[in-house]
């Protein structure tokens, strides 16, 4: 499994393509092009390297993770893909951008794909599973591939760092006893690809990160 990831938007956030080198199908996590310049350079990558888009998933529906919702959907024709209790964030985009002051010029995105704890998806022919890690927001979630090492980890956990609880849905105990419970007793090689900086391991958070 081959992964890009682009830095969008006013807010700096990780978005991730992945994808299979011999079947070039691939996936989108977290979409958060906000104008066409940010557009463009995701298409281009997507047509230069010959990639099928084939998924689009959400960690969770913070406006700056999911601006490109929108744009994905109307180009890809792909659904919003997520942990239904984010419903309260996909429901109003337009709203969180009023919010923090982001010059937003698509829709809501309502989630159309559900995906639970526990839950396996195959994405870019890679088979992940679904962890929900409720905190920062209620209905975040993690996507860990075993085979591949790796962790997809949104906003619960960040090189050093956990995602702020002080918006609406946070609870930091919350955020804490799921990560504790679920993300840091994951094999420590695991390489950990954040929503926001570079990435980092589970050793290395569990043996540095100063929440924990
Ligand atoms: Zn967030």
């Amino acid at each position: 499994m081959k992964i890009k990831a682009f830095t969008f938007n006013m807010f700096g956030v990780n978005t991730y393509l992945i994808w299979n080198e011999q079947t070039r199908n691939a996936a989108v996590i977290d979409p958060g092009m906000i104008n066409a310049d940010e557009q463009r350079a995701f298409n281009s990558f997507i047509q230069s390297n010959d990639l099928k888009l084939t998924a689009m998933v959400n960690t969770h529906m913070h406006i700056d993770h999911s601006a490109g919702n929108y744009y994905i959907a109307a180009d890809y024709g792909l659904p919003t893909t997520c942990n239904p209790e984010d419903a309260y964030l996909a429901d109003n985009l337009t709203a969180q951008a009023d919010m923090f002051g982001i010059p937003y010029n698509g829709n809501e995105a309502h989630i159309q794909k559900e995906l639970h704890e526990g839950d396996e998806i195959t994405l870019a022919d890679t088979k992940f599973r679904v962890l929900h890690i409720p905190g920062h927001t209620k209905g975040h979630i993690v996507l860990y591939a075993p085979s591949e090492n790796v962790l997809f980890s949104g906003d619960a956990l960040f090189q050093m760092s956990i995602g702020r609880t002080d918006l609406p849905g946070g609870d930091y105990t919350a955020l804490i006893q799921n990560l504790q419970a679920k993300v840091l007793t994951l094999p420590r090689e695991t390489v950990v690809y954040p929503g926001h900086g570079p990435k980092t391991t589970i050793g290395f958070e569990v043996d540095n990160n100063p929440y924990f």
